[in-house]
């Protein structure tokens, strides 16, 4: 990734020298020295980049890749030759794929002028991950979802192996994730080692609207203990609901994201709805980690392909388009009152307004919106505490 020309500025507070490798603990530490971080606008041409880091990014939602028409549900299926043609035209659109826990932990990392999207595909289903046996090696299904996403990565290395599988663990309903018998570690495990993750599909796929506290726990906790011991690398940051189906009593809803289950507990950081709009981004005030919704795969009104063509043509959901600075959020002079500026304090986060006319606008200076302009929305500059690197 394209760092900005600016590094960071880093102000050392303390009196206290960098200890070297080898060296000893010094005794006298009873307070870490203390560290401002202060972030600088990238070095980008704003004109043409035009960044928008308030704006929205689509989470599509996949299921059967390949197969019989569900004709009650479209977007149940969908077909091997459109899906590699949705990632084709996001591809030709600006978009590179992220992982949903790089939007929830707010870490979107993409090269500058490009746009997230979040592909997720629901129930561990077997067409999205199907490993054919030869005689020396397990090759993975060029027709299936992970066969796909592969053969376009090695043709196009910049759209990278990102992806969110809302898995079912094994159970009484389930005989194995992604279908075929004992292979299900061996596909997390593989996908996780891509640089894909998983995601929690709660345990019996059952509808959650009228579950007590104790179900709630039972049916995600349960999922989370039985996931977690089949892919111990795998870090779970959210939840897919079943049909997209809320408990009733909005009280409940905390344990979608918090809880324990036979000793072991589960904390996520957001929640899935099943359908229909593009998300705004983390740092846009309108954000809810708790009801984030999804866009349809199939080819309808609010479909991918209308989404592709909804954010790219500036209407009332402006895309996502990243500035290549992860601690920088930009956008667009005006936007200011969509910045949730208590959240970019607290992660020390530069909120960088630019006048996306050019001529006489572009050409000021851009400034710290947090430092140097009064009249803009304050982002104060957080401390930040950090330890001395010791040796040994
Ligand atoms: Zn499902």
């Amino acid at each position: 990734m394209r760092r900005p020309q600016h590094l960071a500025l880093v102000t050392v507070l303390a009196g206290v020298a960098a200890v070297g490798a080898g060296c000893a603990r010094p005794k006298t530490e009873a307070k870490a020295p203390v560290r401002a971080v202060k972030h600088t606008p990238p070095d980008i041409d704003y004109a043409k980049v035009r960044p928008n880091e308030l704006g929205y990014i689509p989470v599509i939602m996949y299921h059967e890749i390949g197969g019989k028409p569900v004709k009650s549900d479209p977007s149940l299926v969908r077909q091997v030759d459109a899906f590699r043609k949705d990632v084709q035209l996001l591809y030709d659109a600006g978009f590179r794929p992220v992982n949903l826990s790089d939007v929830l932990e707010d870490r979107i990392d993409l090269p500058p002028g490009t746009s997230p999207v979040v592909l997720t595909f629901d129930d561990g289903r077997e067409s999205q991950f199907r490993l054919i046996e030869t005689s020396d090696a397990l090759k993975i299904d060029p027709d299936c979802a992970m066969g796909v996403l592969d053969a376009f990565h090695k043709k196009h290395p910049d759209w990278e192996m990102r992806a969110t599988f809302f898995v079912l663990p094994k159970s009484r309903k389930t005989m194995e994730p992604f279908g075929q018998l004992g292979r299900g570690a061996q596909k997390l495990d593989y996908l996780l080692k891509e640089g894909m993750e998983i995601g929690n599909h709660s345990t019996l796929h059952e509808d959650m609207s009228r579950m007590t506290p104790a179900q709630l726990q039972a049916e995600i906790g349960g999922a989370h203990n039985s996931l977690t011991a089949m892919a111990p690398e795998a870090k779970i940051t959210a939840i897919a609901l079943p049909m997209g189906k809320y408990p009733r009593n909005k009280a409940h809803w905390k344990y979608l994201t918090k809880g324990t289950y036979q000793g072991k507990s589960y904390e996520y950081k957001g929640a899935m709805k099943a359908a229909y709009r593009a998300i705004p981004a983390p740092a846009n005030n309108t954000y809810d980690p708790l009801q984030l919704e999804r866009v349809s795969c199939a080819d309808v009104n609010w479909g991918v392909r209308d989404w592709i063509k909804r954010l790219t043509s500036g209407g009332m959901y402006p895309r996502y388009v990243s500035d290549g600075d992860p601690n920088v959020v930009s956008y667009p002079k005006g936007s200011e009152s969509l910045v949730n500026t208590a959240k970019l304090a607290k992660q020390n986060k530069l909120a960088n307004a630019y006048s996306p006319f050019g001529g006489d606008g572009g050409s000021k200076p851009i400034i710290s919106a947090a430092e140097e302009s009064p009249s803009s929305a304050k982002v104060p500059t957080t401390t930040v505490t950090e330890k001395p690197i010791t040796g040994g």
